[in-house]
């Protein structure tokens, strides 16, 4: 079995979750999996590679668990992009659409510096708009782009369009 193999095996389907119609793809059997996990953060980093990166930013709430051992292992520093209200110190907010209504999304305003380079992870890329609105606000901040990292693509949904021009890696096409 490949290692793309192993991983797709580790993430659960569950139907209707958290809305009917929607097909949630739980990835905790993944990050209990040690080999699986630390599968998913080594090729992040190789893809982006050590060294390349000042800031790695992890959205809220399951970008944080990958993103983390990501900005550790690439060396950079991490930054949280929150839903709104949950920040403590100033920031810039974006807002974005969901399947139903509206969200936002927000950074600390000295969470990224003008120049640094900037690399974006979450779970799961669907419409796209959430890891939009996080280059949105990175890009308002003055950082550079590295890229978008994800462990799933949701294909069908055709995300990758709304980061036209941005680099974008995902582990498992779904
Ligand atoms: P989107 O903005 O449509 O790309 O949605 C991506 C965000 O919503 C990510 O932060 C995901 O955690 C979450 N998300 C959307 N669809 C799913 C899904 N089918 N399974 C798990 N998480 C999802």
């Amino acid at each position: 079995m490949t290692d793309t193999e192993r991983l797709r095996n580790l993430i659960r389907e569950i139907p209707d979750f958290p809305r009917p119609g929607v097909g949630f793809k739980d990835i905790t059997p993944l990050l209990a999996d040690p080999v699986a996990f630390s599968t998913v953060v080594d090729l992040i980093v190789v893809h982006f590679g050590r060294g390349n990166i000042d800031k790695v930013c992890g959205i809220e709430a399951r970008g944080f668990i990958v993103a983390a051992p990501v900005a550790y292992h690439c060396g950079a520093g991490f930054v949280p992009i929150r839903k709104a209200g949950k920040l403590p110190s100033e920031s810039e907010s974006e807002p974005y659409v969901l399947e139903y209504g509206e969200e936002i999304l927000e950074i600390h305003r000295d969470g990224v510096l003008p120049g640094e380079r900037v690399l974006i992870v979450d779970d799961v890329l669907a419409t796209g708009g959430t890891a939009a609105a996080a280059v949105e606000l990175v890009t308002r901040l003055g950082g550079k782009i590295e890229g978008v990292g994800c462990v799933i693509e949701l294909e069908d949904l055709g995300g990758r369009s709304k980061l036209d021009g941005v680099e974008f890696f995902s582990l498992l096409r779904m």
